[in-house]
């Protein structure tokens, strides 16, 4: 059933590219309208212990996961190396140095950013992606034709792919628990499981509110910046760290959107219909400029 659908897909996509896509399909992510109401998550890491209930929760809400033990997430050997979001975890927490303070490591959990204007969702040419209102950037996977398009896209590098599966390989993320809690009015699993409160949801504009006083107040505390306030246009998802954020693994990143890189690319690629190849080689392209362009403002 799943190769038929996806035989389908791709037989469409490739029959008809302007068919599918539109004239301007691409331009999906730059055009979405930021509600003033859209949630939003604060993530607090001076606060976090590395317990990784948050880790636990999400794999019990999210049946698409493979199923973990309870004692598998009382791990901490973990921390020896840095993960990455994958196929089998839409979260994860890492551990960090801290220079000002070795005996004190800082935690941080990490999982879709939820970018007010996504690159997954203008690089993802079958709009498997979309953005809510609410903030959540979703996925359907019956739509996926494993392009992978949205793993070159995301300046997170956030979404996972199914490599071991040679059939029906899709691609996978954290979901803002849309389905299965936001529209039920509830918070995301792993915020209501953190026995520290570390993060906070609520509506992004008032977490700001709330971040920017905390920096006010604890100025000893936090570096006086609010990670996802402004890069890449904006982030539902906010940190506030003690350390500089690239020490705890977060890119440092413009504010212009994201989009604004891959989406005239990819409008003159559909436009002179350039093969998937072509596609890979142009995304690859703006990696390392942006990459070079990283190192350049880092030196
Ligand atoms: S972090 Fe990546 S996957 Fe998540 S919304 Fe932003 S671009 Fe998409
Ligand atoms: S918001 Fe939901 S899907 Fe995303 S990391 Fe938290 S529990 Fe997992
Ligand atoms: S549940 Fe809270 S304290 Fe525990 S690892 Fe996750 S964010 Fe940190």
């Amino acid at each position: 059933m799943e190769v038929k659908r996806r035989t389908f897909l791709k037989q469409v996509a490739g029959a008809s590219s302007l068919a599918v896509f539109g004239k301007d399909g691409t331009a999906e992510a730059s055009r979405l309208q930021v509600s003033p109401d859209q949630y939003g998550v604060l993530v607090d890491t001076t606060l976090c212990v590395g317990c990784r209930s948050c880790e636990k929760a999400c794999n019990e809400i999210n049946e698409d996961l493979p199923r973990r033990p309870a004692e598998w997430f009382k791990d901490k050997s973990v921390f020896e190396e840095r993960r990455r979001m994958d196929f089998g975890a839409y979260t994860v927490v890492n551990r960090s140095n801290n220079p000002a303070n070795p005996a004190s490591p800082v935690y941080t959990k990490f999982q879709c950013m939820h970018c007010l204007y996504p690159a997954c969702v203008s690089a993802c040419i079958v709009k498997a992606f979309t953005r809510e209102p609410n903030g959540a950037v979703i996925y359907d996977a019956w739509k996926c034709i494993g392009c992978r398009y949205c793993m070159a896209a995301c300046p997170f590098q956030v979404p996972g792919y199914e490599f071991d599966n040679v059939l029906t390989p899709q691609v996978r993320k954290c979901t803002f628990c849309f389905d299965t809690r936001l529209t039920k009015g509830k918070m995301p699993a792993c915020v209501q499981s953190c026995p520290m409160e570390v993060m906070t949801f609520g509506k992004r504009n008032d977490l700001i509110k709330q971040a920017q006083g905390k920096i006010e107040k604890y100025p000893d505390r936090y570096v006086p910046h609010i990670y996802g306030e402004k890069e890449v246009g904006g982030t539902a998802w906010l940190y506030l760290s003690s350390i500089p954020f690239t020490e705890i693994d977060f890119p440092k990143l413009g504010y212009h959107p994201a989009p604004g890189y891959t989406e005239p690319i990819q409008h003159a690629i559909f436009k002179w219909f350039l093969p998937p190849l072509g596609l890979y080689a142009t995304l690859g392209s703006i990696m390392w400029f942006l990459k070079n362009r990283k190192k350049q403002e880092k030196e």
